[in-house]
């Protein structure tokens, strides 16, 4: 028999795809979204001129689970008519002045001779695997102190800032978002006979797709299906497709609000107050998606540890009035210091449903919540012809300026802590709370936040079918 109230803190992603499943066991299930809209990260945004654009790079995949799938990207036999399906995805990076559109990592052949000599010696003379907690440990015992110096310290600064200090962030979660631990290093041949070792199986990347296939067949690595959507359309057509299942599903909606009180008792959440509306809705099951620390204090409980901090995004959206100089790359990384953008989506590789003369592009850059005044539209523009990705001659036909705070976190061992800290209190606290999202600090990308979702709530509820 379904219970009566699910209250879920969160319009994200995650409180979406959560909220479709969580009909199936609560007679009413409640999302409070404090911005206007759902969609969390995973917005698209129209401009004037009604082009589309995503904040930063999204490109959804399935998960091998064929029911979240079918809640993800309907029916597979009608998937064709909403979704590009990608293939293999395509991706590519600069460092040091040149492109290597086979894969995104670090091609550390692109170092300045004497440095790069210094540095493979080195690499080739670390044969065990590397158990460092700390990124810059980690990268010496892996890669060796040179490249380690010149090629990712470099880089991480650029995503983390200048004024992190890089030994203090942890390992499984920094470079591990970026695959910065990986490194193209000699020729194809003596790096496919070198990864039969673990040790540089970790640390060296195939040089061609063909090697690279060929080892996930061997590995037995299921493929995923990568999409994007189609009919011109950016990755907000993938939250208004969940937030309509939703609501078909009768889930109710308090946009614009924010859960202002937790009323407990007996170590369980009783009812929840709005902030902006008032209303006070009885509760069952709080199934919190926003940061953990919130809930704390709309509950009431001293929070015990607060050092979080979340590296603010500055993105950048131009549409020009030709085609891409790269044609190929679904999405690239700029991996090179001089610059501050870090990754770059070329949605007319992505849309070749679209047939136009027209292209679109977003650059992501990471930086401090006080320095998002400090780099302009032009000065981005002026970055993408100098890597070579658009005609200099190309005439801006729309483009725009988007800041959001509280994206990447900076992966300190502070970090780590308070957000295992604030996990632990607010679980610890209730009976009837759940913990999920990216805010939780157990999963990051997507494909993880469902599964883990999926998961928790078979076990705790289990199936309906
Ligand atoms: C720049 C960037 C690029 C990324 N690229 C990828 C990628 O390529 N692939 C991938 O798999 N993952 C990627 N990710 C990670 C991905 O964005 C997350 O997996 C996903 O957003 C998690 O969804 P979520 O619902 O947990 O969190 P969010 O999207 O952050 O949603 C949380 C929601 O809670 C709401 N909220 C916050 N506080 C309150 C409150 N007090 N009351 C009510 N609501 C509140 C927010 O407004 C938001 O709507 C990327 C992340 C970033 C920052």
């Amino acid at each position: 028999m379904k219970k009566n109230n699910c209250i879920i803190a969160g319009g994200g992603i995650c409180g979406l795809f959560s909220a479709i499943l969580l009909t199936d066991y609560f007679e009413n299930v409640y999302i409070i979204e404090k911005e206007s809209e759902c969609g969390g990260l995973l917005k698209s945004i129209k401009l004037p001129n009604g082009a589309i654009f995503d904040q930063g790079t999204h490109v959804p995949n399935t998960t091998l689970i064929p029911e979240i799938d079918n809640i993800l990207f309907g029916k597979e036999e009608e998937r064709h008519l909403y979704w590009n399906d990608l293939g293999k995805l395509r991706s590519g990076n600069y460092f040091n002045g040149r492109w290597n559109l086979i894969n995104q990592m670090l091609d550390v052949r692109n170092l300045p001779d004497d440095i790069y000599q210094k540095g493979i010696i080195e690499l080739l003379s670390l044969t065990k695997l590397s158990q460092a907690e700390n990124i810059v440990s980690f990268l010496c015992e892996t890669l060796g102190p040179t490249f380690t110096q010149h090629a990712i310290a470099p880089i991480a600064q650029k995503l983390y800032g200048n004024e992190v200090e890089l030994s203090k962030l942890v390992t499984n979660s920094s470079v591990s978002y970026f695959g910065l631990s990986r490194v193209m290093a000699l020729d194809s041949i003596v790096s496919k006979k070198l990864k039969e070792l673990p040790a540089f199986d970790e640390k060296l990347a195939y040089h061609n797709e063909k090697d690279f296939e060929q080892r996930l067949r061997k590995d037995k690595v299921p493929q995923r299906k990568n999409y994007y959507p189609k009919n011109n359309q950016g990755v907000g057509f993938w939250v208004a497709h969940l937030l309509k299942q939703a609501k078909d599903k009768g889930v109710k909606f308090f946009t614009n609000d924010y859960i202002d009180k937790i009323n407990h008792e007996n170590k369980k959440v009783t009812s929840i107050e709005l902030g902006n509306c008032k209303e006070k809705i009885r509760c069952d099951y709080l199934f919190w998606t926003a940061p953990p620390v919130l809930a704390l204090e709309a509950a009431g409980i001293k929070v015990l540890q607060t050092d979080v901090t979340f590296r603010s995004a500055c993105i950048f959206h131009y549409q020009i009035d030709r085609q891409l100089l790269n044609t190929e790359s679904h999405y690239v990384w700029n991996w090179d210091s001089k610059y501050k953008g870090f990754r770059i989506t070329l949605y007319s590789n992505m849309q070749k449903d679209i047939i136009s003369n027209t292209a679109k592009l977003t650059v992501e850059t990471l930086c401090k919540p006080d320095e998002v005044d400090c780099i302009t539209l032009e000065e981005m523009f002026n970055e993408l012809v100098s890597i070579g990705l658009v005609d200099k001659s190309s005439l801006i036909l729309s483009q725009k300026k988007q800041i959001i705070h509280h994206t990447f976190p900076i992966p300190t061992f502070e970090f780590v802590d308070a957000v295992a800290s604030h996990y632990e209190q607010l679980s610890g606290a209730f009976k009837n709370i759940h913990i999920a999202g990216r805010f939780a600090g157990k999963n990051w990308f997507h494909e993880d936040v469902f599964k883990g979702v999926y998961f928790d709530l078979k076990e705790k509820f289990g199936s309906t079918s």
